[in-house]
């Protein structure tokens, strides 16, 4: 059917790339084309922030436009072109549907549901309670099922040990004497004033062998006190591993990240004094120097970074490079480069020599390596259905509250149209009479239209069907619309909003979220012109540590590849034997390959809660 479409368009100062009207409003329109609709209008604001909406000519010209009756969608682009606020976009919605319209947006590629509008903000809540608690949950999984042994620290070996089904125990490791040997002589070293750079030389020339085979690196023994990387940070020399003592937050006035520090409560311990390396004493020493060399560092080096850049990207602010440890920042084009890189500045951790990490990467790009795990670490839990399942109860809480509210406002328009009536009877009586017309009457009876109007409105936003129905109706009704598919519907559109296709306030709360999951991505350098490697710290990993991500990727791919062949078959592209196994062979090649990838998922998310979500490119 075709339909009867106006466009609304709004450009906003306070974004930085917003879509020019005449953008918004050209996407609208090959949008209506191709649907065969009927463009009957065309509105906009120009440079008007989102909130002042009861200030926009041009969204008021839309709603004395839709009273008209002769509208079927209002159309824009993304529904933050209505309002940023979902108060003031519910209220759009009903006095649309008041008027049998419906609000489409180009994005969404369907009918706005109040539902949707209205979801929003309840679920930004429910989504950080539900990370929340799947962060620790995720991380006692993964100290449970002994994952975090997988990967090795320099100074420990693989312990064999057997079950009774003669099967070897995963995850377990040991002291290795030798390498324990060199750790301590380095804290030794170290503390005793000695250079990182020195110490690695010193190994070197006496042939000692490095981590996993290679030679000496200062960065590997001076490692990010604050990331508690390098050997000189590694906790677990003192015989304790413990995950989610703190983690990371920026600090919205100075835009500076924190290393926070959680509650003991919230840390998950494990007691593992049997692999001790370290004594307290010297541990303590080791960190004594390090706060003095950041202290000279400090007090003889004047430049102090520029940290004024607005975090307005999704991942500006809390992104690291990997070898000074200094923040990447967008440079020229849309790329993120190292600051410390670029300005040449000497770096503290780097002994005053200056960052070498030349590797830029486009902000599209990195996004969408980081985000594409986001929604597998909530699909793969029942996160959905317990959003959906909360969000029900305090719908049908706000339902019950507007019934008595609603009664209210009938019982007014009640009386207003009794006294319409009253005074249309005495201006019929009077002219009956021959009597002269009363303005006063005439007055009253507009305002009394206009009362009733405004009431009508107030009652068409609050009287939907659903405070008509029964309770069980209602329930029903709901759970058709707030389902799994729904949040994940929503979770879709606010990563789509937040990667920088709305204006700040509406974003906002959606970076926030992600950012509650994804608290630091640390960017490291790699050979010639391959994309730089990531590593991502924070709940995410901890949460996908627990989901024996490798496993959950093959079952996935493995049932990709049973309907791929089966389809194949019912086409008659594989009619023999032989091309069913060629095509199998296929497959288990590329399995071969993907599970190398997703097993080191695995394993870095429990070397240091960081893991690589190129992985997760499917
Ligand atoms: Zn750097």
């Amino acid at each position: 059917m075709s339909k009867n479409v106006i466009i609304y368009a709004r450009y906003s100062t306070d974004r930085q790339h917003d879509v020019s009207i005449e953008t918004q409003i050209e996407l609208c329109k090959s949008f209506i084309c191709d649907r065969g609709w009927h463009l009957i209008a065309t509105f906009s604001d120009e440079a008007i922030s989102g909130t002042t909406y009861q200030r926009r000519p041009g969204i008021q010209q839309v709603l004395d436009r839709v009273k008209k009756r002769d509208a079927n969608v209002i159309l824009c682009v993304t529904v933050d072109r209505i309002s940023r606020d979902p108060e003031h976009g519910n209220g759009f919605l009903k006095r649309l549907r008041y008027s049998d319209c419906e609000l489409w947006t180009v994005h969404g590629g369907t009918k706005v549901t109040d539902i949707e509008m209205g979801l929003r903000v309840t679920l930004s809540h429910e989504l950080i309670d539900q990370i929340r608690y799947r962060t620790r949950e995720g991380m006692k999984t993964a100290v449970r099922k002994g994952k975090s042994t997988t990967c090795l620290a320099y100074g420990y070996k693989i312990k064999l040990e057997y079950d009774a089904k003669g099967e070897r125990i995963p995850g377990l490791r040991e002291i290795d004497e030798e390498q324990a040997k060199i750790v301590k002589l380095i804290f030794q070293r170290y503390a005793d004033g000695v250079s990182p750079r020195d110490i690695a030389v010193e190994l070197n020339q006496q042939g000692i062998t490095g981590p996993r085979g290679s030679t000496w690196r200062d960065t590997a023994i001076r490692g990010h006190v604050d990331r508690g990387t390098g050997i000189l940070n590694n906790e677990l020399y003192l015989g304790r591993a413990v995950w989610n003592r703190r983690e990371y937050r920026k600090n919205p006035d100075t835009e500076r990240r924190v290393a926070r520090h959680n509650e003991q409560a919230e840390w998950v311990v494990d007691e593992r004094p049997d692999l001790r390396i370290i004594s307290d004493e010297l541990w303590a020493r080791v960190k004594r120097r390090q706060s003095q060399v950041l202290e000279e560092f400090q007090r003889t080096t004047t430049n102090h970074l520029n940290r004024s850049h607005r975090a307005s990207y999704l991942l500006s602010g809390i992104l690291e490079c990997a070898e000074c440890g200094g923040p990447y920042a967008i440079m020229a084009k849309d790329r993120y480069g190292c600051t410390n890189h670029k300005k040449k500045v000497p770096v503290a951790e780097l002994d005053g020599a200056c960052c070498s990490n030349q590797k830029t990467i486009l902000r599209k790009e990195l996004e969408d390596r980081v985000i594409t795990c986001v929604p597998v670490a909530f699909l793969h839990f029942d996160a959905f259905e317990k959003i959906a399942d909360r969000v029900l109860k305090k719908q049908m809480a706000r339902h019950k509250a507007g019934v008595s509210t609603t009664a209210e406002f009938e019982a007014k328009l009640a009386q207003i149209k009794k006294d319409q009536q009253a005074i249309i009877a005495q201006i019929s009586q009077r002219a009956a009479e021959g009597r002269r017309p009363l303005s006063a009457l005439d007055d009253m009876l507009d305002k009394l239209e206009e009362q009733k109007e405004e009431l009508e409105n107030v009652l068409s936003r609050a009287n939907d069907d659903l405070t008509k129905m029964s309770d069980e109706d209602r329930l029903r009704q709901l759970r058709k619309e707030i389902n799994p598919e729904t949040v994940e519907t929503i979770i879709n559109t606010a990563i789509y909003l937040a990667r920088d296709h709305a204006d700040t306030a509406t974003k906002q709360p959606f970076i926030d979220i992600i950012r509650q999951l994804v608290q630091k991505v640390v960017i490291a350098s790699t050979p010639g012109r391959q994309p730089p490697a990531l590593e991502v710290h924070g709940r995410i990993a901890s949460i996908l540590a627990a989901m024996e991500a490798a496993q959950m990727m093959e079952t996935r791919f493995r049932s990709m590849v049973e309907q791929d062949v089966l389809a194949r078959e019912l086409s008659g592209e594989v009619d023999t034997e032989d091309k069913k196994q060629k095509l199998l062979a296929g497959y288990a090649e590329e399995l071969s390959r993907k599970q190398l990838e997703w097993q080191q998922i695995q394993v870095s998310v429990v070397a240091g809660a960081g893991f690589e979500p190129a992985a997760f490119r499917l």
